[in-house]
């Protein structure tokens, strides 16, 4: 049976996850489906309105900031309803895709599982529960080079970054690379110093 359903496409970054949203896209386009490539207003990485993969291929997408408005774009006709990025929506977006299930629609759709911190990103966690179909894309640990790479590594000034640097940094060169479990580091300095301090601290007994 075709619609009524949602499969969720998840991964640490560079796994490949909109290349596949897109392969399955396609398969949709040459089925001759009515399509809707929905994208979140915050992903910076995609300049203009379309989704692109890291190999080069794109689509056509409609910037989208509140999770409701999507209700709103999807029109009656449209089969399948494509959304990049899930992480980045607010709260909404689990009721918004349970709604277009409900409707019939098709629901494919991308979405960082962890962020730099490996905990939980956005609605993830609500997203996976309500998905009918879960595929988990490994990528390549960009340190030891194994195929099972299933954490963003983020990285300021090519260093680790800390447990506590801003979700938003000003200044400061920030990347982020794909690492897997052993090779994934989240130094947190603040609490190294704070058991440094104790160790210090002259107790006495009288
Ligand atoms: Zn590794």
């Amino acid at each position: 049976m075709e619609g009524y359903s949602f499969e969720l496409i998840t991964g640490p970054m560079s796994c490949g996850k909109t290349e596949e949203l897109l392969r399955r896209v396609r398969r949709c386009i040459i089925a001759k489906k009515k399509v809707k490539v929905i994208s979140p207003d915050v992903d910076t990485r995609a300049k203009g309105d379309y989704i692109e993969s890291r190999n080069g291929l794109w689509l056509d997408a409609i910037k989208i900031k509140h999770a409701i408005h999507i209700l709103s774009v999807v029109k009656p006709d449209d089969e399948v309803v494509a959304i990049d990025e899930l992480q980045f929506f607010d709260k909404n977006i689990t009721k918004v895709i349970t709604k277009l299930m409900d409707e019939g629609k098709k629901v494919l759709g991308t979405g960082l599982e962890l962020d730099f911190k490996a905990e939980p990103f956005g609605s993830m966690p609500e997203l996976m529960c309500i998905a009918t179909k879960v595929d988990k894309l490994h990528a390549v640990c960009m340190k030891c080079g194994c195929e099972h790479a299933t954490r963003t590594q983020r990285l300021i000034d090519g260093k680790p970054a800390d447990k506590n640097s801003p979700l938003i940094m000003i200044g400061g060169d920030e990347t982020y690379e794909a690492r897997c479990i052993k090779c994934y580091e989240l130094p947190d300095i603040e609490h190294q110093k704070q058991k440094r301090n104790l160790k210090v601290l002259p107790f006495s007994f009288k």
